[in-house]
């Protein structure tokens, strides 16, 4: 099912790719973004359920697989008998996929995420449609299903914060787990369960070359030269905009274009007159601690936002100014 097919908007939660050179495009905003769908890289291969793509990739020991081992088999037949009971078909791929161990060996998730297929399908909030889990973060931050619609045979992939289980007691939610549900935040991500685990398992051997120190695979080689030609994602915040004593956005660069024509207007926040007390680093660091150690006052409090964070504006600060 194609993204316009689907009642959900789009997008790709995952992790930042910075690391791999896609500041721009996949920026580091905290352990997950959930970044613009249309900035990805197409994939260029056919799928056909077979996942002849990941069949002769090496195997690790700590794989998506390895938390729910014991369970995953029966959970798929369970699945397999509620979907039936309904009149829903679970796609191929996902079958083969779910039941093949050699298969979950191959894919590791750098943030742990792992296989966790529900029982049975749940109703989605959204669309005439069912819900059927498969993979969780294991900070419980996102789960990611399939969605198969009622009356038609096809199938997606969609993400949500939300923890949607036919034995899922809403009124008694596990620890950690967010309950009420606002609909709207179901993305789509994938038109496809072979797609979705093709670019999962791609971005997440990205990070690994980048943690382990080791090489890139041609796909992934590929995958980040034709991302580098995307736009920006909306996540992305240019440093340039940043003051650079306390990292709040300002309507026009500070320092100017070039970073070396101040424009001497004052920061709402800190109150810095750009030019003058950021001058240089001694002096800038000099103004923070003061304006730290006076307990952070806004210098226009009305533009103070709710909820302020001095923490998560700081890392607006471009390295070299901390
Ligand atoms: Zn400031």
């Amino acid at each position: 099912m194609k993204a316009d097919e689907s009642p959900f908007p789009s997008g790709w939660y995952g992790t930042s790719l910075e690391c791999v050179g896609l500041k721009e495009q996949r920026p580091n905003v905290g352990t997950y973004g959930l970044y613009e769908f249309s900035n990805l890289p197409l994939i260029d291969k056919s799928f056909d359920g077979s996942f002849n793509w990941l069949d002769s990739e090496v195997t690790h020991s700590r794989n998506i697989g390895n938390e729910m081992r014991t369970s995953i088999q029966k959970s798929i037949i369970e699945l397999t008998k509620s979907c039936e009971s309904i009149g829903t078909e679970l796609p191929r791929s996902f079958i083969q996929f779910l039941t093949t161990l050699h298969l979950h060996n191959c894919i590791r998730s750098a943030t742990d995420c792992f296989l966790d297929p529900s029982n049975g399908p749940v109703q989605s909030p959204i669309g005439d449609g069912f819900l059927i889990r498969f993979l969780a973060d294991s900070q419980a931050c996102g789960f990611w299903y399939l969605y198969i619609p009622k009356k038609i045979n096809d199938h997606c992939v969609v993400m949500s914060h939300y923890f949607f289980d036919p034995d899922y007691d809403r009124d008694n939610p596990p620890d950690g787990f967010v309950d009420g549900v606002d609909p709207n935040e179901i993305v789509f991500c994938a038109p496809s369960f072979e797609e979705f685990l093709y670019r999962f398992w791609l971005e997440n051997e990205l990070s690994f070359s980048y943690f382990n120190e080791t090489q890139q695979n041609l796909s992934g080689k590929k995958y980040i030269e034709q991302y580098s030609t995307a736009p920006a994602d909306k996540l992305y915040i240019d440093s340039k905009m940043a003051c650079r004593v306390c990292g709040k956005i300002q309507p026009e660069p500070p320092w100017g274009e070039d970073g070396a024509s101040p424009t001497y207007s004052i920061c709402d926040c800190c109150g810095v007159e750009f030019g003058y007390e950021d001058a240089n680093l001694e002096s800038l660091r000099r103004y923070r601690n003061n304006w730290l150690a006076t307990g952070m006052p806004w210098f226009r409090p009305k533009e103070k936002p709710n909820g302020w964070s001095y923490e998560l504006q700081f890392m607006n600060v471009p390295q070299e100014f901390r």
